[in-house]
């Protein structure tokens, strides 16, 4: 079963996806971790890592911000 990769369009096999995207697309980033951060969590504004709660997004802000 192969699926087209979401960012060049070329099929990959599933299994091969996520390890074609984090070499080739490292900016995007495992598409299976975004979307569990995205059920999960708070994003942030600023850069748009998406954080498991508020906390973790304050606590992100502070580390990676300075805020
Ligand atoms: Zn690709
Ligand atoms: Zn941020």
């Amino acid at each position: 079963m192969e699926r087209p990769c979401p960012v060049c369009k070329e099929l990959f096999p599933e299994s091969k996806l996520s390890e074609h995207l984090l070499s080739a697309h490292p900016e995007v980033g495992d598409p299976e971790l975004q979307k569990m951060h995205q059920r999960a969590g708070d994003k942030c504004p600023i850069c748009g890592a998406v954080l498991p709660s508020g906390e973790a997004l304050a606590e992100h802000n502070a580390r990676v911000h300075g805020l």
